[in-house]
């Protein structure tokens, strides 16, 4: 069913545009498209030179103007999610909050709470349990609660999974993902071969 009311956005917060936040970003992307739901990314310097690929994905509207000028008629109607929020998200919050707003920013671990940047903004926050996850998971669980109506606590997750980057080593992802029906954590396309591609530049490299 399509939902033309509800909106998510991810207001890009970088002043760049990497491969791993081009392919959550088209993650995002395909999945609200498959679903029927508008997918925004906000704050898109006209200078950003958008990646080909993520350019060409279906269900991606990208805009220059930032969450508050877009939504500046309906800010009561926003919901930050946060992760220092004292508020959990639960499924009824899809039943008042018409748009869901995302920091466009890669994981670091620690956390450096760049979400503060748009707390400041004065957004209603929420938060989706106390594990960092990574921006198209934050969304995917966002969606869950507030569409499919699957509380918090019920939804599969797995913390901190390894990827196997060769016969010989490993690399723990410092993130919270949901898992899907084999108990594999859900992941971007082309995220598993990006990661052991520059392998050898660390993960902390590419956030
Ligand atoms: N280290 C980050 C920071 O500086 O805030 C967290 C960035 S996280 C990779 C990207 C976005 O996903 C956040 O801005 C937030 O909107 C959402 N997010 C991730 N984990 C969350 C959680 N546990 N609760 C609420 N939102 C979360």
């Amino acid at each position: 069913m399509t939902d033309h009311k509800t909106a998510f956005v991810v207001e890009h917060l970088d002043p760049e545009l990497g491969p791993w936040s081009a392919l959550e970003y088209a993650c995002i992307s395909r999945e609200s498209h498959a679903r029927g739901v508008r997918f925004l990314l906000s704050s898109v310097p006209a200078s950003l030179q958008m990646p080909a690929d993520l350019a060409a994905t279906q269900g991606l509207e990208v805009e220059q103007r930032s969450v508050e000028e877009i939504f500046a008629d309906r800010k009561d109607k926003v919901c930050l999610l946060d992760p220092a929020a004292e508020v959990e998200l639960s499924p009824a919050d899809g039943d008042h909050f018409e748009v869901f707003l995302f920091g466009g920013i890669l994981g670091d671990d620690p956390p450096r709470d760049r979400t503060s940047e748009l707390r400041k903004k004065g957004y209603t926050g929420r938060r989706l349990g106390p594990k960092q996850m990574t921006t198209d998971t934050a969304v995917r669980v966002t969606r869950m609660v507030v569409q499919e109506k699957v509380p918090l606590e019920q939804i599969p997750y797995v913390d901190y999974p390894e990827l196997l980057i060769n016969e010989h080593e490993r690399t723990e992802m410092p993130f919270r993902y949901v898992t899907d029906s084999t108990g594999k954590p859900i992941m971007p396309d082309g995220m598993a071969d990006l990661i052991k591609q520059d392998a050898d530049k660390g993960v902390d490299d590419l956030f």
